[in-house]
């Protein structure tokens, strides 16, 4: 907006203004926000007289002053039972400086101010629950706030109003000394400094003119510009409330509040996220949406609003079912916005870093369940049953263009990822039919076992539970490294049982050169030499080649020519350098991994393709992977089966040490499968559901949404098992059968090429 712009709003009509908000490109996005939060009232106590307000008494005979610390964890843990995820700390200002009863319980709690205390109980909520603190505390110093951020992950002052009038004798802010304008907008700014991701915004109708709502809002747009440090304007409604000096006064209407609203959009544009409380304007809140809101705020399925004890929060289904008629989908936030969440280093205290990741998704929101994967735990049932799909919105854009013939780029492909709430089963059904279109109802597996011949590794990926230099204590396996006799009777046997392929991987140990991988392979072969050997990664065939000082092409046709029947496409992780340079700097860069797949195909092996996500990737990322494998098949055509492998975190070092998220939420596992189908189909045809990483019940919700393979029965599965996954180490081919059936399929078992094996398990395993 230019200034002739913004000094022309308090002469429009609020019609007029929530008409050029309608009109705004690229508005606000597909969704509104809310956090699922617990009220946390420390105090009720304060040393200013607001006019209108209920939240802050005097003392009270009988009644505590502050909530002792065994309340607050109550509270919390209540919140925690029930879905919160947000511990909203919201007290008086700095009641020690007035009453006496305030000193008095603060020196017995062992604190000398209300802030020690507070970051004392924000402490403990970090401690004892998964509830990330946000604090609104007053107009504090620098070295206060400088304090909470170590203990809190946001924090809030409302500006209220840029107006000195209202400060007055007869002013609602008469006596308050803290609600000064130039006090509070320096805080606000010293929060910018401090990079403290801060939520202010405006009451009105206590006395303000429109022109001076403009004037606070143009004063907080400057700030931000400078810092940008601002993750939410809140445009608040004054209630009359009985008991107040201001109980008589009128309450703004309904087009005041849109005026403000859209005036706020309008001034801060599309990208600031604005929030109106639904529990101030219960009758319609659809006016909010239509005039430019974003965000619900907090909503508690456990506390009071404390601040507005008379108006009780909305249901969140009432919330969901009015956000999709006016075309969005509802998504639960963190107490940090999305934008903050996703820039932790610069954002949040290094303290709280960790309990961030664990709450959050790639996209910076909050984990909206507790599935992860390679946990036996069932998927979550959808919380709210699901509206009708947006149309014409940016994941309907996408789908419509796709089906048109288009090919997905990669801004496509993250708007594909960002789908949530009906759009995610838009994309599931979009992603199901082109698998049918395109392979039809079989859902193929083979029937093979794992074969890890050593978990010594001289590499330390950050999110490998596998390997190990030494005995690492609390991981899982201790270190060994089979003989080549050892090697052969596990072959003997798992051809005994019926396996097609044996498929071998191992860590780098540091005694290993090419010879070693041709020694595997010419061992395997010996014993069994109609086995498909399906072995040795990007990583070790360049090991293989670099140790023998020989180029890759000619270390894969020394492989080739030893029976190697094709490479598994592991080592891929998420092909792109930001995310290597994290968890495993010292391997093969994106460029080297393409270049000794892409020599595979050229000597005639063929390979899979993987990804392994939900740990510090984006969709980004993943969107740069899926093309980078898409690009490289268009070339080669080598790849047989793309196969999302979702991050188990539970023994990984990068999760322990605090650095990596809990792997991929359901969503966003389910979509990798939807959405490679989408972006690879028919370039790669099969598209794999890893049974050991998703479970069962992942495996058919994946297969329904685009995924066409079970993968193999996995005889012996270390790696997944050694990162913590506990979904068993064999899925036999009854079991197998009877679960693609359960989905009304056909199963198919293939051969590692996806042909017909010439001896169906069947019969193997009557012969044995
Ligand atoms: S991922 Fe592979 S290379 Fe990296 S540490 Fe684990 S075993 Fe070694």
């Amino acid at each position: 907006m230019t200034a002739a712009d913004t000094a022309a709003l308090p002469g429009r009509s609020a019609a007029d203004l929530v008409a050029a908000v309608g009109r705004m490109p690229d508005r606000h996005g597909d969704t509104i926000s809310y956090s699922r939060k617990v009220f946390l009232p420390l105090t009720q106590l304060c040393r200013d007289v607001c006019h209108y307000c209920t939240f802050a008494h005097p003392p009270r005979r009988g009644e505590r002053a502050y909530l002792p610390l065994d309340r607050v964890l109550d509270i919390a843990r209540a919140g925690e039972r029930a879905g919160c995820q947000e511990a909203l700390f919201t007290l008086g200002d700095k009641p020690e400086l007035r009453y006496t009863a305030a000193r008095d319980e603060l020196a017995m709690l062992g604190h000398e101010t209300t802030l020690s205390y507070l970051a004392e109980a924000c402490r403990q909520v970090l401690s004892h629950t998964s509830l990330l603190p946000h604090v609104n505390a007053g107009v504090m110093t620098p070295e206060d706030l400088a304090m909470l951020r170590e203990v809190s992950v946001s924090q809030g002052l409302m500006l209220e109003s840029s107006s000195e009038r209202l400060m007055r004798r007869g002013g609602p802010h008469h006596g308050s000394p803290d609600k000064h304008p130039a006090v509070r907008l320096a805080m606000i700014r010293e929060a910018g400094r401090l990079r403290i991701p801060f939520t202010t915004g405006l009451l009105i109708g206590i006395g303000e003119t429109r022109g001076e709502r403009v004037e606070a809002l143009v004063a907080l747009k400057r700030i931000h510009d400078e810092f940008g440090h601002l993750q939410e304007i809140i445009i608040q409604n004054f209630r009359a409330k009985p008991g107040t000096r201001m109980a008589a006064a009128a309450e703004p209407d309904a087009e005041e509040l849109q005026w403000t609203i859209a005036a706020a959009r309008l001034i801060f544009g599309a990208a600031m996220p604005i929030q109106s409380p639904p529990n101030l304007t219960p009758r319609d809140h659809r006016l909010l949406i239509d005039a430019g809101i974003d965000d619900w705020g907090g909503i508690s399925p456990v506390t009071i609003d404390h601040v507005n004890p008379e108006a009780p929060w909305p249901a969140i289904d009432t919330l969901r079912q009015v956000s999709t008629a006016a075309g969005r989908t509802l998504v639960e936030r963190l107490a940090l916005y999305p934008r903050f969440a996703r820039d932790p280093e610069k954002w949040v205290a290094a303290p709280l870093r960790a309990a961030l990741l664990r709450a959050s998704d790639a996209d910076g929101f909050g984990r909206p369940d507790g599935w992860c994967a390679g946990r036996t735990e069932p998927p979550p049932p959808p919380r709210q049953p699901s509206g009708p799909p947006v149309a014409g919105n940016a994941v309907g854009q996408v789908l419509d263009r796709l089906a048109r013939g288009a090919v997905a780029r990669e801004d496509d492909i993250v708007a594909l990822f960002a789908a949530r709430g009906a759009d995610v089963e838009r994309v599931c059904a979009a992603a199901d039919a082109q698998r049918r279109a395109s392979v039809g109802d079989d859902v193929t597996y083979a029937v093979n076992c794992n074969l890890n011949y050593t978990n010594i590794c001289r590499y330390a990926c950050s999110f490998c539970a596998f390997s190990k230099a030494s005995r690492r204590r609390g991981l899982r396996d201790d270190p060994y490294d089979l003989d080549l006799a050892t090697i052969q009777e596990r072959a003997v046997i798992a051809r005994s049982r019926g396996a097609t392929e044996l498929c071998m991987q191992g860590g780098i140990h540091p005694r290993y050169d090419g010879n070693t991988y041709l020694a595997i392979l010419a061992a395997v072969k010996e014993a069994v030499p109609e086995l498909h050997v399906h072995a040795f990664s990007p990583l070790e065939v360049y090991h293989g080649a670099t140790t023998l000082g020989i180029d890759v092409d000619r270390f894969l046709e020394k492989l080739a020519a030893a029976g190697l029947g094709s490479l598994p496409g592991t080592a891929a992780e998420i092909l792109d350098d930001e995310v290597r340079a994290q968890i495993c700097p010292d391997k093969l860069d994106t460029e080297q991994w393409l270049a000794v797949v892409e020599a595979a195909h050229r000597v005639g092996l063929r390979t899979t393709a993987t990804i392994m996500f939900g740990h510090v990737d984006t969709s980004r990322h993943w969107a740069r992977h899926l093309l980078r494998i898409r690009a490289l098949q268009a070339r080669t055509g080598g790849f047989t089966e793309f196969v999302p492998l979702p991050f188990v975190h539970d023994e990984s070092p990068i999760f322990r040490a605090g650095r990596a998220r809990r792997g991929p939420t359901w969503r966003e596992a389910v979509l990798m499968h939807a959405v490679a189908r989408l972006v690879l189909d028919p370039l790669i045809a099969n598209i794999q559901v890893s049974w050991v990483k998703m479970g069962p019940d992942g495996a058919r919700a994946c297969l329904a949404a685009g995924a066409n393979d079970l993968g193999g029965t996995l005889m012996r599965e270390s790696i997944s098992r050694a990162a913590g996954a506990a979904h068993g180490q064999e899925l036999a081919p009854d079991e197998m059968r009877a679960l693609i059936r359960s989905l009304g399929r056909t199963p198919r078992q293939r051969t590692t090429l996806y042909g017909d094996p010439t001896r169906p398990v069947a019969a193997l395993a009557a012969a044995s």
